[in-house]
């Protein structure tokens, strides 16, 4: 459903996507890992067109992404996106984060609206702070919640950069564990991610980018058992 084809960006002088050739097919998921300054979170930030780029297409589901306008709000409610850092609507309540979308950008009414957002947030493990806003739950709580507010859009993928990286330890497995039933769902997931561990288990297919390209890619258990390029084992020297 995503094909990223020979996307260059710069920022400035510095050449930040070089030449990005990646397809992810409906159901795939993939992660992306890469050193600080890879490029992992402006390539999740193009595919969302909350950046520009200067040469190459982007297509979701055969479509080039819009530039603006409507078409570009519909392709924002297509593709998903979950920060690091959660983003919710502080003076709304927990369900009026997770309705707002679908009452604005879909049009749906507010009593299906509610019923479809109870059901995100019984899967994500939430449903009991409904009435809550968010300074009042903890950090994992949120990010379920920001998980359940993009769902509930039904994106045709999701991106999430950095998901886990705000959260205090104990914290991130409930988190990763949303994802992961997700990913068993079937949902196409494009995932930034420094949990090798969701990457084993999850990921159909792990990206390794650095210094702006796409380096290789391969089954999670062909990257971390057998990476060929120096860059990834040097990587995975330092993680592993
Ligand atoms: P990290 O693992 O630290 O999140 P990343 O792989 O997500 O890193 P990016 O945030 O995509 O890396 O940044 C890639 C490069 O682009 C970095 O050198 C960064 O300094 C630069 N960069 C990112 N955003 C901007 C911006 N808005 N203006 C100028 N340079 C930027
Ligand atoms: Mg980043």
């Amino acid at each position: 459903v995503v094909v990223v084809d020979h996307v260059n960006k710069h920022f400035g002088d510095l050449h930040v996507l070089k030449d990005i050739n990646l397809t992810v097919g409906k159901g795939d998921v993939v992660v992306v890992l890469g050193p600080s300054g890879s490029g992992k979170s402006t390539l999740c930030r193009t595919i969302n067109r909350l950046e520009t780029f200067e040469s190459g297409q982007i297509l979701i589901d055969g479509q080039p992404l819009p530039e603006e306008g409507k078409a570009l709000a519909q392709l924002r409610a297509d593709v998903g996106m979950v920060f690091q850092s959660f983003n919710l609507f502080a003076h709304k309540t927990i369900l009026q984060n997770v309705t707002l979308g679908p009452i604005k950008a879909r049009g749906q009414n507010k009593a299906a609206a509610e019923k479809r957002a109870l059901e995100l947030l019984e899967r994500v493990g939430v449903a009991q702070q409904k009435d809550k806003y968010p300074a009042q739950l903890s950090g994992g709580q949120q990010q379920r919640v920001a998980i359940a507010r993009s769902l509930a859009m039904d994106p045709k993928v999701m991106l999430f950069d950095e998901p886990t990286s705000a959260l205090d330890p104990e914290m991130i497995n409930e988190v990763l564990d949303v994802m992961t039933s997700l990913a068993k769902s079937g949902m196409t997931m494009i995932v930034v991610t420094h949990e090798m561990g969701f990457a084993r288990r999850a990921a159909d297919r792990v990206v390794f980018m650095a210094d702006g390209e796409i380096v290789e890619q391969n089954t999670p258990e062909e990257f971390f058992t057998n990476a060929q390029s120096s860059r990834a084992k040097d990587f995975l020297s330092k993680i592993l």
